[in-house]
C-alpha cells in the first residue's frame, strides 16, 4: 500500500428512506468506536449493537458496555445455539460476534440498530438482511490510520503489524459497501451517517 491517501470508492446507495439494520465497518484505528459513539449520543433512539468478544478487555474498557467479554466455550456455545447473527475471527486472533437476538427486537421495532463490524461479518449480514445499509469508514490517508493505531498504544508492535495487515485487506473491498466515510473529523463522519441512514 502506498502512502497516497486511500479514499475508496464505494458501489452508491441502492435505496433512500428509513434504514433498520445499519453496518458500519473499517480498517483498525479509524475511529469506529468514536464516530458510532457521537451518533448514538446525538440520536438516543437508535440501538448499536453490542457483540460478544473472547478478547481480553484493554484497561479503559467495561465488560457489559464496550463488548460482552466472553470464553471461548461460552463463545462456542452460542454459535451451536444460533445465538450469534454473525462472527468471525478477526486480526487472525480473537473471535467477535453479534448476539441475534437485540437485533432482531430492533428490526421488529421499526428501529435502526447499528452494527460496528469487520468485513468478515458484513459479508455474512448482507446475506441476512440484504435491505441493510453498509457504510465503510476510511482514513484521510494510509499513514493517518498508522499515526492513530501507533498513537492509541493498546496494541504490541507486533499486533500493530497485524491490524495493518487486516486494514490493507480491508480497505481493498471497501468497494463493496453502500457508502464510505472519510473519518476526517467525528463531526463531519457523524453528519454524513446521520444522512446515509435518515436520521
Ligand atoms: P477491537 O479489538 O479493536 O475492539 O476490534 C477489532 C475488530 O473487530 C474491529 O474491526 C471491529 O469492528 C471488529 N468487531 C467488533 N465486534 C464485532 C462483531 O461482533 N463481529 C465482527 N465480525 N467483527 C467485530
Amino acid at each position: 500500500m502506498s502512502s497516497d491517501p486511500v479514499i475508496p470508492k464505494s458501489r452508491g446507495l441502492r435505496h433512500r428512506g428509513p434504514v433498520t439494520v445499519a453496518v458500519v465497518s473499517g480498517p483498525t484505528a479509524v475511529g469506529k468506536g468514536t464516530v458510532v459513539g457521537a451518533l448514538m449520543r446525538s440520536h438516543p433512539e437508535i440501538v448499536v449493537s453490542r457483540s460478544v468478544t473472547t478478547r481480553p478487555p484493554r484497561p479503559s474498557e467495561r465488560d457489559g458496555i464496550d463488548y460482552d467479554f466472553i470464553t471461548p466455550d461460552q463463545f462456542d456455545k452460542l454459535i451451536d445455539t444460533g445465538g450469534l447473527l454473525e462472527w468471525a475471527t478477526v486480526h487472525n486472533s480473537h473471535r467477535y460476534g453479534t448476539p441475534r437476538g437485540p437485533v432482531e427486537q430492533a428490526v421488529a421495532d421499526h428501529r435502526t440498530v447499528v452494527l460496528e463490524i469487520d468485513l468478515q461479518g458484513a459479508r455474512q449480514v448482507r446475506e441476512t438482511y440484504p435491505q441493510a445499509t453498509q457504510i465503510f469508514l476510511a482514513p484521510p490517508s494510509w499513514d493517518e490510520l498508522v499515526r492513530r493505531l501507533r498513537g492509541r498504544g493498546t496494541e504490541t508492535p507486533k499486533q500493530q503489524s497485524q491490524r495493518l495487515e487486516t486494514a490493507k485487506v480491508e480497505l481493498a473491498n471497501a468497494d463493496e459497501f453502500d457508502a464510505v466515510v472519510v473519518n476526517d473529523t467525528v463531526d463531519h463522519a457523524v453528519a454524513r451517517l446521520v444522512d446515509l441512514l435518515s436520521l
